[in-house]
């Protein structure tokens, strides 16, 4: 007689599967699908996303969850996997079909809105998609179900456990410690080094990106490189994680960075357990958690002096012509030059976090309704006036510049700034637990830190909620005090 969890597996395989068609066929859409094929592709990433939320809510996994609940299964891949899919068929379940199909839709047509809008610099295009979008989502999150607010259910999607007013609270106090700061570094800043304008050859910039990337330990044999317009990682299966970048003949730090950031993911979904790749709980446990990872290989780490030094060289060997009469110091500034930007993705490591902080704040304004999206780019640009200190002048370089909103990405945005936080806290922890660690880096060697990356995180994929996970290896709760004392140390010592 097979047990409760051997009747599982067969669906927990097959919801593995479809789940790897639609990664690979997203993958496809962004890399290498023609764009004619992009009408069909939608249809048929949505029949496949259908076709997994049918088998999510199928009555016979919730009796096999309720029988394995009862029975308390010993394994812990099985109780923490009984408690991540619990999650997920509930979460499926209590969205109503009808509400799932309308979400869909109207992302489909924000987001085709939003392809119209940014171009042509009109909000209005847009606006009435993202009030119907807003709408359904506030539906969505009441069919969830929360405790403290609403925007608590979206925002649990992304960062299962972290709650709004703990998050509100952490911008708060992260805020405060770096608008100062990053408004006195940036007045002392001045202009862009000239030597990040020079040409550097694209077919030679992504040469060097693939040798780095398994420098940094990225497995080829369990993983491609390639490019796409926006870098991204995706894990089709635990054997094969794909990474882009993106070289731009214009801007070298951009492949070079987004590469490392890019590896920072890869790393961590090539070290996830390959024996829980079909198990719900074998995944990572949140997009913090999972950003942590890549802001931490790439600024920690990959902006760091100690690495810097080590890739100047091996930068030099490829563009002598570029870079041959450059001082490492020069380099070190280079990498680390902060700038006021009107666009997050283009943003330093520095202000990046006060671009999160305003769209995280105009989307729980949204949330409680004590704002209306007809006056989201007003509220916007008076946000970017007030932090950055800049004032878009059109709304292509303001409110239209992200496409989450339009994707119904709602809850997303501090997920990247939880990232930002984390990796400076782990990168303490793991600085006081490896001595000489910065040494290592200065070879370029970075196989210690991931050795402790995958004992301390990799390998309990979602054995526990990111929240419990952070705390484990932090002995205590994430607080923005770390990476306020690595951004003051640094940009002290650079610019001040
Ligand atoms: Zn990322």
């Amino acid at each position: 007689m097979p047990t409760p969890f051997e009747r599982l597996l067969p669906k927990l395989q097959e919801l593995t599967d479809i789940g790897s068609a639609c990664a690979l066929m997203s993958w496809d859409q962004a890399v290498m699908m023609p764009p004619a094929g992009a009408a069909q592709r939608a249809r048929a990433l949505s029949t496949l996303q259908g076709l997994l939320h049918d088998r999510l809510t199928d009555p016979a996994i919730g009796e096999l969850l309720a029988e394995l609940e009862a029975s308390g299964d010993e394994d812990l891949d099985v109780q923490a996997s009984v408690r991540v899919l619990r999650r997920d068929h509930d979460r499926a379940t209590k969205i109503p079909g009808r509400l799932v199909r309308a979400i869909a839709e109207a992302e489909g047509l924000a987001y085709q809105a939003w392809t119209e809008a940014r171009p042509a610099a009109d909000f209005r295009l847009l606006q009435p998609h993202l009030e119907r979008l807003f709408g359904l989502k506030k539906e969505e999150a009441d069919a969830l179900g929360w405790e403290g607010e609403r925007y608590d259910a979206l925002l649990d999607n992304f960062e299962p456990g972290m709650t709004t007013a703990e998050v509100e609270a952490m911008f708060s106090s992260l805020t405060q410690g770096l608008v100062p700061l990053a408004h006195e570094v940036l007045d002392a800043a001045g202009p862009a080094p000239e030597v990040l304008s020079r040409e550097f050859d694209p077919d030679i910039q992504m040469r060097f990106c693939d040798r780095l990337a398994q420098a940094l330990g990225f497995d080829n044999d369990r993983g491609r490189l390639d490019t796409s317009p926006h870098p991204f990682t995706i894990g089709i299966h635990s054997g094969d994680v794909r990474q882009t970048t993106k070289a731009d003949p214009k801007d070298l730090l951009l492949s070079v960075y987004a590469l490392i950031h890019e590896t920072g993911h890869a790393l961590y979904e090539q070290g996830l357990p390959e024996r829980m790749a079909d198990l719900p709980a074998g995944r990572v446990p949140s997009l913090g958690l999972h950003e942590s990872q890549s802001r931490m290989w790439e600024n920690q780490v990959g902006r760091s002096r100690a690495f810097t030094d080590f890739l100047l060289p091996l930068l030099k060997e490829q563009f002598p012509d570029q870079l041959g009469m450059m001082a490492p110091e020069e380099w070190y500034r280079a990498v680390n030059h902060p700038q006021r930007t009107l666009i997050r993705v283009t943003s330093d490591e520095l202000t990046y976090n006060l671009h999160v902080a305003l769209r995280f704040e105009l989307e729980i304004a949204l949330f409680r309704d004590a704002l209306e999206v007809s006056d989201l780019p007003e509220a916007w640009n008076d946000a970017m006036a007030e932090k950055i200190g800049l004032r878009p002048p059109s709304d292509a370089d303001g409110v239209l510049q992200d496409m989450h909103w339009a994707m119904g990405a709602i809850g997303y945005f501090p997920t990247y700034t939880l990232g930002t936080l984390y990796a400076a806290a782990f990168f303490d922890a793991a600085l006081r637990d490896l001595a000489g660690l910065m040494d290592d880096l200065r070879r370029g060697d970075g196989s210690r830190l991931l050795a402790w990356l995958r004992e301390h995180i990799h390998r309990y994929a979602f054995h526990m909620p990111a929240k419990e996970l952070g705390e484990q290896v932090l002995g205590g709760p994430l607080t923005p005090e770390p990476f306020l004392a690595y951004a003051r140390e640094k940009y002290t010592a650079l610019y001040l």
